[in-house]
C-alpha cells in the first residue's frame, strides 16, 4: 500500500489516499492522475497522485467502493467492449470472418479509450472554479 496526500479540485477536501501503485480496482488511472469519487462532495474528479507520504492530521480513504467510480461507469466502460468481443468471437466461429473479428475487437478498444477521454474531460470541467456550485 502506498499513501499520497490528495486534494479534491472541486471542494478542496484534503485526505490521505491509500492505494496499490500498479493497480486500481475502483478508480481509473491515467498516469499520475486518477479519476475517483471525492469522499466529501461525492462527485467524480481528477486527483493528482504526486504528493507521496501521509499527513496524520488528515483523514484516510482508500481505493475502495467508497471512492470508486461506480458500477455505472464500469458498465459503460467495459460493457460495450465485452459485447464487441463476444459478437466478434461469434462471427469468427460462425463464419470464419477473421477480419471482421479484428474490426470488432478494435471497435471495443476504441470505445474504451474514447469513453475514458470523455469521462476525463467531463470530470475535469467541474474542477474549474467557474462552475463551482453550478451543479
Ligand atoms: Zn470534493
Amino acid at each position: 500500500m502506498t499513501t499520497s496526500i490528495v486534494e479534491c479540485p472541486h471542494c478542496y477536501y484534503r485526505f490521505n489516499y491509500e492505494f496499490i501503485p500498479s493497480a486500481s480496482f475502483y478508480s481509473i488511472r491515467l498516469g499520475t492522475n486518477r479519476i475517483f469519487k471525492c469522499p466529501q462532495c461525492k462527485e467524480l474528479h481528477v486527483f493528482k497522485i504526486t504528493k507521496f507520504g501521509k499527513d496524520s492530521s488528515l483523514p484516510t480513504h482508500g481505493d475502495n467502493s467508497e471512492t470508486g467510480v461506480g458500477a455505472k461507469v464500469w458498465a459503460l466502460l467495459l460493457g460495450p467492449l465485452f459485447a464487441f468481443i463476444v459478437i466478434g468471437f461469434f462471427l469468427l466461429f460462425a463464419f470464419q470472418l477473421f477480419g471482421v473479428y479484428i474490426i470488432f475487437l478494435l471497435l471495443g478498444i476504441v470505445w474504451t479509450f474514447a469513453y475514458i477521454i470523455y469521462l476525463y474531460l467531463k470530470v475535469s470541467r467541474t474542477t474549474n472554479s467557474k462552475t463551482y456550485g453550478a451543479n
